[in-house]
């Protein structure tokens, strides 16, 4: 599914973030990318959406050189990837069916989103990805009200809302509470195995990625220093 070929990053400045990364990902992994701050973790996932261009080497994504992409074909790209992130990127003065329903349709026109007209099979569809991760109660509830857990699973909602293929999540679990952070990981697992969905996620957290991925890639300053299943990690990583 995501085929990286002898790819490098090398920032405006000309710090190289990712030198010579080789890697493949099938569709259904469940991939931990772990290593510490500043490795370049964030920038790797970032590349496969293309919200970074890479400045070498080739970047295959469904069999699509991503870097060949433009335009409308970047966007269209995208809308097959849902993206979690650390800060989870809600509306919060909204409720939380609005927020899955806002982003799960991307082709309706603006002023209907606006106006808050949805179809009841779009209802339906936003309200099964809340059953998925257990908020259904909390469908009309504002966003503000709910904890962090509760939030980070809206946002994850509303990527299951887009029937995406790949989930990519920078950091999902970092400002949650450990209690809290066990029931996300487990939320990504049941996606990962029911769905088939696959997904690639940064966690700084070791024994997190350990505990839930299949698969743990180490990353150190650029370079990939592990790359195998979670139960043969050793602390070399
Ligand atoms: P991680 O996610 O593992 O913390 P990042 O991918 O965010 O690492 O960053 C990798 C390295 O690239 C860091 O040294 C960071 O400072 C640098 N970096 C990130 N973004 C930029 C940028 N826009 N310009 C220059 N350097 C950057
Ligand atoms: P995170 O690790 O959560 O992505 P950072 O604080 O590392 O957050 O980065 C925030 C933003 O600053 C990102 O867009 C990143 O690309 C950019 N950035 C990070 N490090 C550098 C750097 N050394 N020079 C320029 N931009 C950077």
């Amino acid at each position: 599914m995501i085929a990286f070929k002898q790819v490098q990053k090398q920032y405006p400045n000309g710090y190289s973030a990712l030198k010579n990364i080789n890697l493949q990902i099938q569709q259904g992994e469940y991939v931990a990318i772990i290593g510490l701050s500043g490795a370049g973790k964030s920038t790797l996932l970032r590349c496969i959406n293309r919200m970074h261009e890479i400045t070498g080497g080739t970047l295959l994504v469904d069999e699509v050189d991503i870097n060949t992409l433009k335009g409308k074909s970047v966007r269209q790209f995208r809308r097959n990837i849902g993206m979690i992130f650390q800060s989870f990127n809600l509306v919060t003065r909204i409720s939380v069916i609005k927020n899955v329903l806002v982003s799960f349709v991307p082709e309706m026109p603006f002023w209907r989103k606006l106006l808050g007209i949805f179809t009841e099979q779009q209802k339906k569809q936003a309200l099964m990805a809340l059953d998925r991760v257990g908020i259904l109660d909390k469908a009309y509830v504002r966003v503000d009200q709910l904890s962090g857990g509760q939030q980070q699973r809206v946002a994850l909602a509303r990527t299951l809302a887009q029937n995406p293929k790949l989930i990519l999540a920078d950091e999902p679990v970092a400002s949650l509470d450990p209690v809290t952070a066990h029931q996300v990981m487990d939320d990504f697992r049941r996606i990962n195995k029911e769905l088939n969905m696959t997904v690639i996620m940064n966690i700084h957290h070791v024994e997190l990625a350990l505990e839930y991925a299949n698969r743990v890639i180490g990353i150190r300053a650029g370079e990939i220093v592990y790359d195998g299943a979670a139960k043969d990690v050793t602390e070399a990583v």
